[in-house]
């Protein structure tokens, strides 16, 4: 087990002046530094919390920490779901939010240079003015872009377009013991021995502090449709996702949802954009479909066999989502389901878990049977193109001891069923604090020891964000 000392008033002194006054939080740190958006996985006050503005600030930062073996965890936005930025170990908080510059594009190359603490609202907002695409567009739009590079964030055009570790060419670390390194190209292709670049994409921190990244752009599209499909339920609504995939309609985002879900997010956000009754019909289940492209009547076309596909299948209808106002509704409601269950929750866990796509309806339908079977209410929403379930356990008027002891039977069969359905524990959220367990049983010892040695190369004093995805405090 690794050793840390204590952060002493003379090394924070040495700390603070690294990153010059107003760039540091000691005596009165704010409360949410203790975790993210998932307290449940524990909650720790750290010592001392740096805003470092330049790699060389993080590299010296890095070198004091490691001399003196104190524990460093890395945060972006905070706005992780894992319990990846929570520091277990206390130590020091190396918040990367004042790194927060667009570098430049390379307009030739089509990528752009960021500083790690950029949101991803501003870089997609900011490519868009250059008439280009950050394509991964998680459902959290201010999560930062070192954030979303170091969980691999995937989201819901993740469908088409692949996940964050789809655009990151290059990118600069600062390693446990200050060393700064240059790790990957900006170019398109590489065979040029180990892919460290893809070994630091989904690290969570645990490996090196990514200080600046170059991050690929693909033109805009500069059209986009949505189209709503109700179901009679669940199993109808996913029994269309392969015959849309298929079909080879390439959906920019496909999406599902549940009525439960869609009733509470109009309830709470007024928002009634999702027609509960459609040709007499009660809906029970939704699949939300974008089509993307530079060609009206191209993507028109695609909507017509979209339309047979969907009568096919037993939609209702096909709701088409082309007026801006429309579509600013239907995406804001969708992007509101997380916050709506967290909202009408005392308690909550998540499972992230990715099964094949013909298992989803299955998938869900054992879930809610387990969450009646252990007396826990469970609400679900998620990427039907993808296989990836976001699935909530919620609690109100119960003891946390006792939610947390029938939630943790209900993720046991959970993830042991998508185990058997060839899933993975989790499909963007990273395993961070919580979710370690199930990482073990889902692989093995030997593939978890495979990446405690790859830490102990990186990180040999295990100073950096101790007690997450393969290490223990
Ligand atoms: C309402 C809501 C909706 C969400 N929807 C999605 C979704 O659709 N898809 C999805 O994938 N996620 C989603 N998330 C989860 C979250 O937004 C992502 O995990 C995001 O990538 C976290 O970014 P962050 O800047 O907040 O990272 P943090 O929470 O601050 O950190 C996350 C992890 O990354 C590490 N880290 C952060 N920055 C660096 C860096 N520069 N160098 C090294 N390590 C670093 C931290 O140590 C930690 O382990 C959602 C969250 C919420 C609250």
């Amino acid at each position: 087990m690794p050793h840390y000392n204590e952060l002493t008033d003379e090394l924070a002194a040495k700390l603070k002046s690294i990153v010059g006054e107003d760039n540091y939080e000691y005596e009165d740190i704010n409360e949410d530094y203790a975790h993210d958006e998932m307290p449940i996985y524990g909650s720790r006050m750290p010592d001392l919390v740096l805003f470092p503005a330049t790699t060389e600030q993080v590299s010296e930062i890095m070198a004091v920490c490691n001399e003196h073996e104190i524990p460093v965890t890395v945060r972006g936005a905070g706005t992780g779901l894992a319990g990846g930025c929570t520091p277990l170990a206390g130590g020091v908080i190396l918040c990367t939010m004042h790194m927060d510059q667009i570098i430049g594009y390379d307009m030739n190359n089509l990528n752009v240079r960021v500083q790690p603490g950029v949101r991803l609202c501003d870089l997609a907002a900011d490519a868009l003015e250059h008439d280009l695409m950050y394509p991964p567009d998680p459902g959290e739009k201010t999560g930062s872009i070192g954030g979303n590079v170091s969980t691999n964030a995937g989201g819901m055009r993740a469908v088409k377009y692949g996940t964050t570790r789809d655009y990151v060419e290059a990118v600069t670390a600062v390693l446990p013991n200050g060393h700064i390194m240059k790790i990957g190209r900006a170019v398109a292709k590489s065979s040029s021995g180990y892919s460290l670049l893809h070994l630091l994409v989904g690290s969570e921190g645990t490996l090196a502090v990514i200080t600046e990244l170059t991050m690929k752009l693909i033109p805009n599209p500069q059209e986009n449709i949505s189209f709503i499909l109700p179901f009679t339920d669940i199993n109808e609504a996913i029994s269309a996702v392969p015959k849309i995939k298929l079909a080879g309609l390439n959906p920019q985002s496909l999406e599902f949802m549940e009525r439960d879900i869609v009733d509470s997010s109009a309830a709470a956000t007024g928002n009634n954009v999702f027609p509960t009754e459609v040709q007499g019909q009660e809906a029970g289940a939704y699949i939300l479909v974008t089509l993307d492209g530079n060609d009206l009547d191209e993507i028109m076309q695609r909507a017509e066999t979209l339309a047979e596909v969907a009568d096919e299948a037993g939609a209702f209808d096909v709701l088409v989502v082309d007026e801006p106002s429309q579509k600013e509704a239907v995406w804001a409601a969708r992007s509101a389901f997380l916050t709506v269950i967290e909202d009408e929750a005392d308690l909550l866990d998540e499972m992230d878990v990715c099964v094949p796509v013909d298992k989803i309806a299955a998938m869900l339908k054992f879930v809610h049977e387990t969450g009646v079977k252990y007396g826990v209410r469970i609400r679900s929403f998620g990427h039907a193109g993808d296989g990836n379930l976001h699935i909530y356990c919620a609690g109100n008027d119960i003891d946390e001891g006792e939610f947390k002891e029938k939630v943790a039977k209900v993720m046991h069969d959970a993830y042991a069923k998508a185990e058997e359905f060839g899933g993975q524990v989790s499909g963007e959220h990273g395993i961070g604090f919580g979710k370690k367990a199930y990482l073990r049983e889902s692989l093995g010892n030997e593939a978890i020891a495979l990446m405690a040695g790859i830490k102990n190369v990186f990180d040999p004093k295990g100073i950096l964000n101790p007690g997450k995805v393969c290490s223990d405090l």
